[in-house]
């Protein structure tokens, strides 16, 4: 069976393992290419029934509830999901009956038509993604953006056409099972310690990412981090390197020098604008913003377009999201920050002070390492959730409220920031910000139901002021 001629596949029994989003998208692709598909998950027909349905539908053969070596029966390759470990019983044991592993990111890049641009990283891959697509699409090409974000790539890989560009936010887990993936543009954003439970250290979750480039060849291009040494002293591949940097010059790529971004390009420098006129906040960003400016960079996408786009693009919900002013005091939705660097690299995005929303399900962070952060910043912080009590530990000396509920922390934080401050300009009126550098399970959903929660009661508070 052949999806790309250049790449058959190893098999045409197929079992695919995960019936969520990828595992679907995949089962339907490889079904559109006639293949006999088993699907297996270990959750039952009861707890997906959408997806007992959609199987059903593809003609599929459905083994929910299932996620033993059994299922590898007459199979001839398996398709792995990202959100299993590869330490599975099930995956052990397909590599030991010689049977191949290939993940769904893998069989979109096979089936597509169009050259894939890949970002990946610890931090900032949905952002740097989601604008890479946007420069491009302001610059008139069809583009389709997914992996992480959005849709699935085997659900968008056949429907762009090759002169359009598929860009995929790509994870480590996704890299565990690829063997042929070519990518047109690689960017490695950072990387640090992090997911270290699914990868024994450091060393082999750098390795995956490295997976990224290494078939790459002189017509691709790759992009690398100058500032983080992690990522540059790895730097491997035969693809024509592109660097960005928010400390200063780099050859070729994108960079910040002097509060200005520029372009590094054939030989010459095209200043862009200045950060000043940046919607997004934070160096991180800065840093988010070179790495999708290097990686749109072999597309030669006109400097005004590439204005344009910057000057608008406000990022993603729930990542320093502006939520509203109320009575001049600004609310920033920074839901997704679910850990201490997320915090951290908040609270240096602002120059004014900060009163901070944070707390939740503590997942054994260290609130100490913070501290000296939110000393500098933090006026004043409302603490909820579980967390609670031990942020309010390693925190002492810093002025904090504890309050019951989102909404009571809300109102509470909005009180102290439009408190007059003894000999404070106007011009430093704190932001409240929600960031809660713990996980949201404690009281809500996830940290999306948290951020459109909070949005809410900044809305709410709104129409309160508007009738007093
Ligand atoms: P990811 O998809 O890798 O989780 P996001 O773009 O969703 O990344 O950003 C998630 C959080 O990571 C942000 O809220 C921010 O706190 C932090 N972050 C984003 N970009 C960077 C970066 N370049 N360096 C460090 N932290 C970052």
């Amino acid at each position: 069976m052949t999806i790309d001629a250049r790449h058959p596949l190893p098999g045409t029994r197929p079992l695919v393992v995960g019936a969520a989003r990828s595992g679907l998208a995949a089962a339907a692709l490889l079904r559109r290419h006639g293949l006999a598909v088993r699907v297996c998950d270990a959750r039952g027909a009861t707890a997906l029934p959408d997806a007992a349905r959609r199987l059903t539908a593809l003609g599929a053969e459905a083994m929910l509830g299932r996620d033993d070596a059994g299922l590898l029966e007459g199979r001839d390759f398996v398709v792995w999901s990202p959100g299993i470990p590869v330490k599975h019983p099930l995956a052990v044991a397909a590599r030991a009956n010689g049977i191949p592993l290939l993940s769904e990111l893998e069989i979109g890049y096979l089936a597509a038509h169009a050259p894939l641009v890949c970002v990946t990283g610890t931090n900032g891959k949905s952002t740097t993604t989601h604008l890479t697509g946007a420069l491009l699409s302001a610059a008139g090409r069809e583009v389709e953006v997914c992996g992480n974000i959005g849709r699935a790539i085997c659900e968008v890989a056949e429907q762009v056409s090759p002169r359009g560009l598929l860009v995929a936010e790509v994870s480590s887990f996704q890299l565990e099972t690829v063997e042929r993936l070519k990518p047109f543009v690689a960017t490695w954003l950072n990387l640090t310690p992090d997911h270290l439970d699914r990868h024994d250290d450091l060393e082999s979750y750098a390795a995956l990412k490295q997976r990224l480039f290494v078939r790459q060849d002189g017509e691709d291009y790759s992009v690398w981090n100058a500032d983080d040494p992690a990522v540059a002293s790895r730097r491997t591949g035969a693809a024509t390197p592109l660097a960005f940097s928010i400390a200063g010059p780099v050859d070729h790529g994108a960079f910040r020098a002097r509060g200005q971004l520029a372009l590094a390009w054939r030989g010459g420098t095209e200043p862009l604008l200045p950060v000043s006129e940046l919607a997004l906040r934070g160096a991180h960003n800065h840093a988010n913003v070179c790495a999708a400016l290097a990686t749109v960079l072999p597309l030669e996408i006109a400097p005004d377009t590439l204005r344009a786009v910057l000057r608008a693009y406000r990022g993603l919900e729930h990542r320093l999201e502006p939520a509203g002013i109320v009575d001049g005091v600004e609310f920033v939705n920074d839901s997704k920050a679910t850990n201490l660097d997320s915090l951290a690299v908040a609270l240096e995005s602002f120059e004014q002070p900060v009163v901070l929303i944070a707390g939740g399900r503590d997942k054994g962070q260290d609130f100490v390492a913070v501290r000296e952060a939110a000393r500098r910043k933090v006026r004043h912080a409302v603490l909820i959730g579980e967390g609670a009590a031990k942020i309010a530990s390693a925190w002492r000396g810093l002025p904090m409220t504890a309050a019951a509920t989102l909404s009571e922390a809300v109102r509470t934080a909005f009180e102290i920031a439009r408190r007059p401050v003894e000999g404070g300009a106007p011009a430093a009126r704190p932001v409240v910000l929600l960031s809660p550098g713990c996980a949201s399970f404690d009281m809500f959903r996830d940290y999306e139901d948290r951020g459109r929660r909070f949005k809410d009661e900044v809305a709410r508070l709104k129409l309160t002021e508007a009738a007093t």
